[in-house]
């Protein structure tokens, strides 16, 4: 691999510990070292034990020498179930654990140890705001990484004014201005309206996504892709390729709500209805504990379950959505899932759950018009009509718009995209700070 020799940036890459932020700034941590930076990325111990276990990152530590992976308490016992449902204690554990670490850490120059130059920059997940105050008293420039659409962004951004016009009483995050930029895994051409907004407020602006696409691409032209592959918390079961093999094409809804989830057994049980009763043959990640309580698949389902379902712990995602059995994706609208259905132009179902997901999905149904918005209902006999709807009745008609959106996030990542360009000038502006 090319890389310039003597680059003195080195940037702290630092997400929020949980699956989706972990993944798509590990994956911009790949594409900096890539351009010759020094990358320190900074895991929770819990989650980097687990990407130990699961993916091969080890693997990382060769491909890229300049990558340096360091962790810190998340400040949870091990066996706290870090579901969507318990968030908040991630929360606050960060903010009374964590936090204070990472300030002693950076005071220590602990990630400036070895050979590793000072740290020029850092990278943090833009929903730990402290980084911004931390990096400000130790002269270290802060760029924030929020991994949400930007039309979300924009939806939070404007909080504060709702507030003000006595709206709503919930603050916001209006401190992302006093950072030095703001990097979005979106593409100017899914979000302009957002985006005109944001970069109205926020002068340096990078929207470099879809980073799954963009590390692909790029690492795809000189080396293998091995360590671009996962990053996956939990194993990957991928014996649901060779089911999809022998489904038909387009023929298979795809259903999984993401890494926090939770359902509660009567959810549970309207889905596997609503699917076994679509006639379609259903692919479905049931990650461990993502039921409340404890269930059983009742008699009358199970002969419809066994002919046309499988179901799996974790599923290698971004492959599963790229094989042509895949006719339509359930999802809770997790940004990372949308952006990557977006890519393989497979249209959605969105039953949203938390934080930016009913932003997203509604984009989903009525902006985009690349799917069908369930919003908080979860009924039997609309989840098998809308499958029914999706893999068959409308199916030309998301298709086609589909198709559109997938075009546009290909070209954003080519070269000379704009997403393209962005990550350039990205790299550039770190190049140029200096400690
Ligand atoms: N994912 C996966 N296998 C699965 C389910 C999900 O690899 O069986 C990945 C998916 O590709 C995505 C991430 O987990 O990159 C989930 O992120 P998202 O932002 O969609 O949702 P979150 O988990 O943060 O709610």
């Amino acid at each position: 691999m090319d890389q310039p020799t003597s680059c003195l940036s080195h940037v702290l890459i630092f997400p929020f510990p949980v699956q989706g932020h972990v993944n798509c700034m590990l994956k911009l941590a790949q594409l900096l070292c890539r351009e010759g930076l020094h990358v320190t990325f900074l895991n929770s111990d819990f989650i980097h034990r687990r990407l130990l276990s699961y993916t091969n990152i080890h693997l990382s530590y060769k491909q890229y020498p300049n990558l340096y992976f360091e962790t810190i308490p998340d400040g949870l016992p091990d066996d706290h179930p870090r579901t969507g449902d318990r968030v908040v204690d991630l929360f606050n554990s960060i903010d009374t654990v964590t936090k204070p670490r990472f300030m002693e850490m950076l005071i220590a120059r602990r990630f400036s140890i070895l050979d590793r130059p000072p740290l020029t920059c850092i990278i943090a997940d833009g929903i730990m705001c402290f980084t911004i105050d931390i990096g400000r008293e130790l002269n270290i420039p802060t760029i924030l990484f929020r991994t949400i659409s930007a039309s979300c962004f924009w939806a939070f951004f404007c909080l504060p004014r709702l507030i003000e016009a006595g709206e709503l009483p919930i603050t916001a995050t209006q401190l992302t201005k006093s950072a030095h930029g703001l990097i979005l895994n979106t593409f100017e051409e899914l979000e302009g309206p957002a985006l005109a907004q944001i970069t109205n407020n926020i002068s340096k602006l990078y929207t470099i996504g879809p980073l799954h696409v963009q590390l692909k691409a790029r690492v795809a032209t000189n080396i293998k892709l091995t360590c671009t592959s996962s990053s996956s918390l939990w194993e990957e079961d991928r014996s649901c390729i060779v089911w999809l093999d022998q489904q038909p094409f387009k023929s298979v809804i795809y259903v999984s709500f993401g890494s926090m989830t939770v359902l509660t057994r009567d959810q549970f049980m309207e889905f596997l209805h609503g699917f076994v009763n679509s006639g379609k043959p259903f692919l479905w990640v049931v990650r461990p504990k993502s039921v409340a309580e404890d269930y059983q698949i009742p008699e009358e389902l199970l002969e419809g379950t066994r002919q046309r379902g499988y179901i799996v712990e974790w599923a290698p995602q971004e492959e599963v959505l790229a094989h042509p059995a895949i006719g339509g994706f359930l999802t809770h609208s997790g940004w990372n899932s949308t952006l990557e259905s977006i890519y393989e132009g497979v249209p959605m179902i969105c039953w949203p759950f938390y934080a930016d997901q009913q932003v997203n999905s509604r984009l989903v149904g009525e902006v985009w018009k690349i799917g069908l918005d369930m919003k908080d209902t979860c009924d039997r006999v609309i989840i098998e009509n809308m499958v029914k709807d999706l893999i068959e009745t409308r199916k030309d008609e998301f298709a086609k718009s589909a198709r559109l959106m997938t075009k546009l996030a290909r070209k954003s990542v080519s070269e000379n995209g704009s997403s393209y360009c962005n990550l350039d000038r990205l790299i550039k502006d770190i190049k140029l700070m200096r400690n």
